[in-house]
């Protein structure tokens, strides 16, 4: 694992609430030469592996996921929170600590079959990518695999997600 990655990542307590300890992505996102190696040791995986599109989740997904897919020659789809997207969607919902949220992506944003990687900054407890999975299954997209700039080890998110591969760059 790249330490120099590791460190650069910014931690915040008690953000956005008491008790969570927020990785700050922004650090490394500014300087020049981690941003390139964070997307050149994501994409290296996928190259040749022929992904048509990579989902990007908002909001520091689409960061991770566009450039991702610049690399690859891929398009992005975005999925966002709901109200946002302008055209018909899907919808999925999923458990927070307290409550449910959902999140949102159009209805012809991925054919049948087509290759799918999907990005994001953090996998946490899992929930979230577990909503994207949903979406995606449900448009017969076909998972490659899901890209996480980092992994919150301790919360155990990819026991969640069983049916595809799971791949963070850096562990916490
Ligand atoms: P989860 O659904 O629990 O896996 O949470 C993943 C989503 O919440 C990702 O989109 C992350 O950006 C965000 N997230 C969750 N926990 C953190 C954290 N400790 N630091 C930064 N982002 C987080």
């Amino acid at each position: 694992m790249p330490e120099s990655l590791k460190n650069i990542i910014r931690d915040v307590p008690d953000f956005p609430k008491k008790g969570i300890l927020f990785k700050d992505i922004t650090t490394l996102l500014k300087d020049p030469v981690s941003f390139q190696r964070t997307v050149d040791l994501m994409s290296h995986r996928y190259v040749g592996k022929h992904v048509d599109v990579v989902v990007g989740i908002e909001a520091r997904g689409f960061i991770v996921g566009a450039a991702l897919a610049y690399k690859l020659g891929a398009g992005v789809i975005l999925v966002r929170k709901p109200g946002k997207l302008p055209h018909k969607t899907h919808k999925a919902s999923y458990k927070l600590e307290y409550g449910e949220d959902s999140l949102e992506i159009h209805q012809d944003a991925i054919s049948p079959g087509q290759n799918v990687v999907i990005a994001d900054d953090v996998l946490a407890t899992g929930g979230t990518v577990s909503a994207v999975i949903s979406l995606i299954e449900k448009m017969g997209g076909q998972i490659t695999e899901c890209a996480f700039l980092s992994e919150l080890e301790s919360l155990h998110g990819r026991n969640k997600i069983k049916d595809y591969p799971v791949f963070s760059l850096i562990k916490f």
